[in-house]
């Protein structure tokens, strides 16, 4: 392997990054939400670059973006990721695993070697749910996951439903799942993604780059305290405060994240989301509704913690006399790599870093809708302070063409296997 050509190819992913984030973002951040003029325009862009590169473009039902090398033979390798962001969010979330691809078409292109297994890189539509709520909506069409009726009537903060918003495309989401027919005729064997971690792991372990083993599962619910509102007069120890019970509970669930955290495998409890009624400073609330978010690489470590918060509220509710009540809101199973893909990953991270670096992904990702049906994997590049969906998300520059130089021996591997 030539490290200098790597490291040459690389620097040009990170070069295109930044002619995209120019052309997509403002002083607030990138602005590619999907399905608006500004993710268009980076779609474009997409499609320009990989022609130029002799890459065959085809836009599935579900308007997926496929640019495709034809190898040597037709079992196909695919790489991915999403070109849309969250509003006024970072240049790189989604973009550098697209913008990789990109780099291994030229590596393979009309300007480099023919690979011997077909290539096939995609722009995932909608990764984020930034306008409409319901993230993955390209790769959930194609895994066959994505619930038609449920996408049609989602609606912008505008008051746009989807399905009008797609008017513009002459798409409608009826047509969605006949993505899943489409990608079966395309011979893909196996699914590489390259993405930013989102969080400080690497950093504060002094890494550029890790192969990841996973992506946790997710339990979502909200959990509803119920006691007696009354003035800010009555004696403490005679409430029925329904903000105590849920700030009771929400600490222990900080506690039991971290009692089930082990060196390389995190447990997550979060409360993202605090309402009390009534909402007033000489009122003890009488309700108070809050949202837990847990996730877990292990199904079992997954249901253990959501049990423990499901006893510490009703613990809490009973402390501070109060009713408890829940509602399952949404819930994903964890997602385990494919072994072998898992391997060449380290592999190539090794070759790259001196170092075997494996870590689990907490935020999902596209690549998780593939895994449903394909031995898939995805490698992590190092996140400044952890920062991601805003402005601030970066990675120094040296990192990113670590990462992207580890990543095409990850796809060499696949490719030429
Ligand atoms: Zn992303």
């Amino acid at each position: 392997m030539n490290t200098e050509e790597l490291l040459k190819d690389s620097k040009g992913v990170v070069a295109d990054l930044r002619t995209l984030a120019a052309m997509t973002s403002t002083p607030a951040g990138a602005q590619r939400i999907a399905w608006t003029p500004v993710w268009d325009k980076a779609e474009q862009w997409f499609m320009d670059m990989m022609k130029a590169e002799g890459a065959e473009i085809s836009v599935d039902s579900a308007h997926n973006v496929f640019a495709k090398i034809q190898g040597e033979t037709d079992d196909a390798v695919l790489i991915g990721s999403h070109l849309d962001c969250v509003y006024d969010g970072g240049w790189l979330d989604g973009a550098l695993g697209v913008v990789a691809g990109m780099g291994a078409i030229k590596r393979y292109g009309i300007h480099g070697k023919k690979p011997k297994k077909t290539l096939y890189v995609v722009s995932w539509a909608d990764e984020e749910g930034a306008r409409f709520g319901r993230s993955c909506i390209g790769s959930s069409a194609v895994s066959g996951a994505l619930n038609v009726e449920e996408a049609a009537v989602l609606k912008d903060n505008d008051g746009i439903s989807f399905t009008e918003a797609l008017k513009r495309y002459n798409l409608n989401v009826a047509d969605f799942p006949k993505a899943k027919e489409e990608f079966l005729k395309k011979g893909i064997k196996e699914y590489l993604e390259l993405h930013i971690e989102q969080a400080p792991v690497l950093e504060s372990q002094n890494r550029s780059v890790a192969c990841v083993g996973g992506i946790c599962g997710c339990e979502r619910q909200y959990i509803t305290f119920t006691g007696q509102r009354a003035h800010s007069g009555c004696p403490i120890s005679m409430r029925h405060d329904a903000f105590l019970a849920a700030a009771q509970a929400s600490l222990k669930f900080r506690d039991i994240g971290l009692a089930h955290t082990t060196a390389d495998k995190f447990a997550y409890c979060t409360v993202g989301k605090v309402s009390v009624v009534p909402d007033v400073v000489t009122i003890f609330p009488g309700i108070c509704k809050i949202s837990l978010d847990q996730r877990h690489v292990d199904s079992s470590v997954l249901k253990t913690i959501y049990d423990e918060a499901h006893d510490a509220c009703v613990k809490a509710a009973s402390d501070n006399g109060v009713d408890v009540s829940f509602e399952s809101v949404w819930s994903i199973p964890p997602t385990i790599f494919d072994p072998h893909l898992v391997k060449l990953c380290q592999d190539s991270v090794e070759e790259q870093t001196g170092e075997r670096a494996t870590l689990y992904s907490g935020p999902l990702h596209d690549a998780a809708e593939m895994a449903k049906f394909l031995p898939s994997v995805m490698m992590f590049v190092k996140s400044t302070k952890g920062l991601s969906h805003c402005k601030e998300e970066d990675t120094p520059d040296a990192d990113l063409e670590c990462g992207v130089s580890a990543f095409f021996r990850l796809v060499d591997k696949v490719v030429n296997a």
